[in-house]
């Protein structure tokens, strides 16, 4: 499997702003933000979608939220309430296939989404 961008960008082959790293996540601002706060918390597995988890990847998953809700603290954002989005295919909108947990804050959202 080729690295996707943000295997790069973990690598630091690519810059970004990384805000936290361990040694199963890292998270980073998307570079095209659509809401005040907005990071993305992504697995150093590249696991490209969420049709390809399996059983063994339930503890990253856990993992993953885990670090969305201490960023979302760190942030500010908790109190007033936070989005946290992982997008599955071209259908709901994946560009990048390598899963990611959209952390969104900052602004109030709607529902149903678009
Ligand atoms: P998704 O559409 O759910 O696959 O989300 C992919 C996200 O990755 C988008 O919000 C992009 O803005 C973001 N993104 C793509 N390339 C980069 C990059 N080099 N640095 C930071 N965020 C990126």
């Amino acid at each position: 499997m080729t690295d996707s961008v943000f295997t790069k960008i973990q690598k630091r082959e690519i810059p970004s702003n990384i805000i936290y790293e361990d040694e199963m996540v890292f998270a980073f601002e998307d570079i095209n933000p659509v809401s005040p706060v907005h990071f993305l918390i992504v697995p150093k597995k590249q696991i490209p979608t969420m049709n390809d988890l399996q059983e063994q990847d339930k503890i990253l998953l856990g993992h993953i939220l885990l670090t969305a809700s201490k960023i979302a603290k760190e942030k500010g954002i908790s109190d007033d309430g936070y989005r946290l989005v992982i997008n599955c295919n071209k259908g709901a909108g994946q560009t990048v296939f390598h899963i990611h947990c959209h952390l969104l804050g900052g602004r109030t959202f709607n529902w149903p989404p678009g």
